[in-house]
């Protein structure tokens, strides 16, 4: 229990570090570091990893234990020097399976999403998705599989992943010294530009020596250019997320023989033919309601992304006592909330049907727990009707949307 009272905690220290940042950021003057859209697109993909992470994290735990309990080559025991032999280790480890999520394809599909931004704050450190969660701790099986105790293991993984939050950020400056061992934000920096120079650069997460050593270390020179080479023009919550996995997809199509289809899912993101995308983009995004009207509600949002996180927080707290009902309910509410999110954004037509959707699935989980299910046609029956009175659906595209004036 003490464990999952810790995640509860840590949407809110995020919160409050994010909100210092913007903070000092507004009395620099250097308001440049954050954007609204790319904020809460960040944000919101943040939100869906810890959510379905509720789901997943036992059994990443079970798979260490399992590892460990049946496997492991050492008796390593439990003392200063074995931490600190663990902290190399788990740095090792993660340097390759960093290294590898920018050469293979297959990895990349995961890893791309931390990438898409292109600003460089706090809120690019929750990018990350259960995808990459998963692959994490396929490499991460590594440390019990030597001999090190799962305890240590997972607790060393929060002390990491916590370290890998501070890296993002543009208020603290170049600090040569610390750099000759550790990762500092300018130097995680280099590793988000898409700058030529930084391309490829910058692997570790605690520590500078592995990429020192394997030839990889770059130091921050000119001010970088945060974002991919070529970068994803959506804040679509579920084409971000699976965006990559159609390329592969397609470019597997399009190759001829074994080799070529290994390639595509095995080889390096560099031969991804670039043309695949925008033919993707054309086939699955094509249905923006206004693409030059920006959003007008920007308190709905917030108010959107506030309950998502509020919801996610007593969630994650009371997690264990919930039954199997209300775990699915509060997921398919919070993933409905961001898509719903990423649509606003992108202004796109079918959101409406979205807000219904979830309306409709509100009314009917109270009256399941009334016991009332039977008169699940009810609210059906009451959208409807005020759907055929008051024309809604046109009132909320001219004004969420605003239709009306594009045309
Ligand atoms: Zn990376
Ligand atoms: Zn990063």
């Amino acid at each position: 229990m003490e464990h999952i009272n810790f995640l509860a905690f840590a949407m809110p220290a995020f919160f409050l570090f994010l909100f210092i940042e913007f903070k000092i950021a507004q009395r620099k003057k250097r308001p440049e570091i954050f954007n609204y859209e790319s904020s809460v697109s960040n944000i919101s993909i943040g939100i869906a990893e810890r959510l379905i992470n509720l789901f997943v994290a036992a059994s990443f735990y079970q798979a260490y234990y399992f590892i460990y309990n049946n496997y492991r080559i050492f008796d390593i025991p439990a003392n200063a020097f074995v931490w600190f032999a663990l902290i190399l280790t788990t740095d090792f480890v993660w340097y390759w399976y960093h290294r590898l999520g920018h050469e293979v394809n297959f990895f990349w599909a995961a890893h791309i999403v931390h990438h898409h931004s292109e600003e460089f704050n706090f809120t690019a450190a929750a990018r990350i998705t259960t995808f990459q969660a998963i692959i994490r701790t396929g490499f991460w099986c590594v440390l019990p599989y030597i001999g090190f105790h799962p305890t240590m293991v997972i607790t060393m993984l929060i002390v990491h992943g916590a370290y890998s939050f501070f890296t993002h950020t543009q208020l603290i400056g170049k600090i040569k010294w610390l750099e000759y061992v550790f990762v500092t934000p300018s130097v995680h920096g280099v590793h988000h530009a898409s700058d030529e120079k930084y391309l490829d650069k910058n692997y570790g997460d605690m520590f500078t020596f592995w990429d020192r050593l394997f030839g990889t270390f770059q130091t921050e020179e000119e001010k970088p250019k945060y974002g991919l080479t070529h970068p994803l023009k959506s804040y679509s919550f579920l084409w971000q997320h699976f965006h990559y996995y159609f390329e592969i997809y397609e470019l597997m199509k399009r190759s001829k023989g074994f080799k070529a289809k290994w390639k595509a899912v095995f080889g390096s993101p560099a031969h991804m033919d670039q043309d695949i995308r925008p033919i993707l983009e054309k086939r699955f995004l094509q249905d923006k309601a206004n693409p030059n009207q920006r959003l007008r509600f920007k308190n709905y949002l917030y108010i959107q992304l506030g309950i998502s996180t509020l919801l996610l927080t007593v969630f994650t707290y009371y997690f264990e006592f919930l039954n199997g009902f209300d775990k699915i309910f509060v997921l398919s509410i919070i993933l409905i909330t961001l898509i719903n999110c990423g649509a606003l954004l992108e202004q796109r037509k079918w959101i409406y049907y979205l807000e219904y959707a979830r309306i409709y699935m509100i009314a009917v989980y109270f009256l399941y727990e009334e016991g009332l299910m039977i008169f699940f046609f009810i609210p059906l029956g009451v959208m409807i009707f005020a759907e055929q009175l008051f024309s809604l659906s046109k009132r909320y595209q001219n004004v969420v949307l605003q239709l009306e004036s594009s045309e």
